[in-house]
């Protein structure tokens, strides 16, 4: 695979497949990407996480020289995006593909096969890739969406990419369309090939990616693998004196780290290891405490996204608070990937 990459990419192993820094859109006064430092990794399913709006399109089309950036740069398969040495590993879905609706799904692919110069026999093995040898005939009139989209993702196969991207795939397929997708993905990205996939569903990402970076208004407020970005838990426990409780968790692990919410008190930590269960409730005990339930309440990706998303972090202020998966929080300005 390294060889491949190397002869057809001009990328080299240990180097980003998709690298930016400081990148940067603007529409009028509307800044639609933000100082944008993405890096992503070679054979990693990568996703790329923003509510409507939150500049993730924009980025995909800098990334493959389809707009050009105001400011910034960014690397491709260690080229300029657009360019013949960057775009010739690249294999996109960009919204909904277009084809035409009177031919069949592998007549689509046979014109798209020649006008990339693509072998032909690779249509059969994309056909079969995305479960869609039997339909394979049919007019893409007749495919549904789920159909449609699959043939879309064969047509970014065509030239057996090293590095696919793919703009929110699942977008308008129901729940069993969603779920075929998210495998047909998490197959293509198994072996070497990197994958990055843009998407505003959490639920999805999180079954899919092993990296997710999470936009909003443009700009990167949080970076790293699922269950790091998932990390933020927090320890629950009932008890009958709270105000007491509350006053002697507070002196143990800072007031910072204490809430009080609905009757339960709230121990939040970066990380579960900053948090012994046992010890708390032993020393609430001690103090007479009589503690009728304790327990972790892991935060879901769809909460964890939502507060990241929501409030002064939805402005995409730039010099705003960035996450990383390593607990800290640092200004965009001063971004440092793990
Ligand atoms: P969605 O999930 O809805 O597709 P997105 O995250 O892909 O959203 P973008 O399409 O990149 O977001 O849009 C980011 C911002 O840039 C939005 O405010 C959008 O209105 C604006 N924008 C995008 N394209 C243009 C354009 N061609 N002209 C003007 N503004 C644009």
């Amino acid at each position: 695979m390294e060889d491949r990459v190397n002869k057809r990419s001009g990328s080299s192993p240990g180097r980003y497949m998709i690298e930016t820094d400081q990148l940067t859109k603007w529409y009028g006064d509307i800044v639609a990407v933000d100082h944008l430092d993405l890096r992503v990794r070679q054979g990693e399913v990568y996703g790329f996480l923003g509510a409507n709006g939150a500049g993730k399109t924009t980025t995909l089309r800098m990334l493959l020289g389809l707009i050009q950036p105001t400011s910034g740069r960014a690397s491709v398969l260690g080229a300029k995006p657009g360019t013949e040495e960057s775009l010739m590993g690249v294999g996109s879905m960009i919204e909904t593909p277009a084809f035409y609706p009177h031919l069949s799904g592998r007549h689509n692919l046979m014109m798209l096969a020649k006008y990339t110069s693509t072998p032909l026999k690779r249509i059969d093995q994309v056909l079969a890739q995305v479960d869609l040898s039997k339909r394979a005939d049919d007019a893409f009139q007749t495919y549904s969406l789920g159909m449609k989209q699959r043939l879309g993702v064969a047509a970014a196969l065509l030239k057996d990419p090293v590095l696919l991207v793919l703009d929110e795939p699942t977008n308008g397929l129901d729940p069993a369309g969603m779920a075929d997708m998210r495998v047909l993905i998490r197959k293509l990205g198994s072996g070497d090939r990197t994958v990055l996939i843009s998407s505003h569903l959490m639920t999805e990402i999180e079954q899919i990616c092993d990296r997710v970076c999470v936009i909003a208004g443009g700009s990167l407020v949080a970076e790293g693998t699922v269950d790091e970005l998932r990390r933020k838990d927090r320890l629950l426990i009932r008890v009958d004196q709270i105000e007491d409780a509350r006053r002697i968790v507070a002196g143990l692990v800072g007031e910072q780290s204490v809430a009080v919410s609905s009757g339960v008190l709230q121990v939040t930590a970066s990380n579960q290891g900053e948090i012994e269960p046992a010890w708390l409730n032993a020393r609430l005990v001690a103090q007479g405490i009589s503690v009728q339930e304790l327990r972790w309440d892991r935060a879901s990706l769809e909460s964890v996204f939502l507060d990241l998303t929501s409030g002064q972090l939805r402005q995409g202020k730039r010099g705003q608070s960035v996450i990383y998966a390593n607990g800290q929080h640092q200004e965009s300005r001063e971004v440092a990937h793990v």
